[in-house]
C-alpha cells in the first residue's frame, strides 16, 4: 500500500507543482469515535489518512484507498477552484467506492504475479529467496 501512498504523493505533486506529502496515522478506537473505519484531513500540500487500528490489514487497505480517492478529487477541485471542501457529497463517495475498488484490485494483482516480486523488496534484499 505504500506503494500507492507514493503514486498518488507523486501524482499530486505534479498537479500542484509542489510536494505534497500523505501521512497514514494508525488510532486505537478511532472507527468507534468518528462512525469510520477511516478519515482523510485534507490541505493544500498535505493530508493525514487516520485509520482504526483494530481494522484488519484488508479493511485498513481498502480504508486508505477510499481515503486516496477523497484526497485525489479534493486536491483536483481545489487546483480548480481554490477551494477545499469539508465534507464529500454522493457522487464524490460514490467516485472514492469506484477508486477503491480499483486501486485494491491493482495491489491485490500486483502481489499475486510472482514476477513482481523483486520489485517488492528493498535493494539490500535482491538476495533474498523470495526476489529468485
Ligand atoms: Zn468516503
Amino acid at each position: 500500500m505504500a506503494h500507492s501512498v507514493r503514486a498518488v504523493e507523486e501524482h499530486l505533486a505534479r498537479l500542484g507543482r509542489h510536494l505534497y506529502a500523505i501521512r497514514i496515522r494508525v488510532r486505537h478506537n478511532f472507527a468507534a469515535k468518528v462512525r469510520s473505519p477511516a478519515q482523510a484531513h485534507i490541505f493544500s500540500n498535505k493530508a493525514d489518512i487516520l485509520v482504526d487500528a483494530g481494522l484488519g490489514k484488508e479493511c485498513q487497505r481498502r480504508a486508505i484507498a477510499h481515503e486516496l480517492g477523497h484526497i485525489v478529487i479534493a486536491f483536483e477541485e481545489f487546483q480548480h477552484n481554490g477551494k477545499l471542501k469539508r465534507r464529500a457529497d454522493a457522487f464524490v463517495e460514490g467516485a472514492c467506492l469506484i477508486f477503491e475498488e480499483d486501486l485494491c484490485t491493482r495491489h491485490h494483482k500486483f502481489n499475486k504475479a510472482n514476477e513482481n516480486r523483486p520489485q517488492q523488496l528493498f535493494s539490500s534484499l535482491a538476495d533474498h529467496p523470495l526476489a529468485q
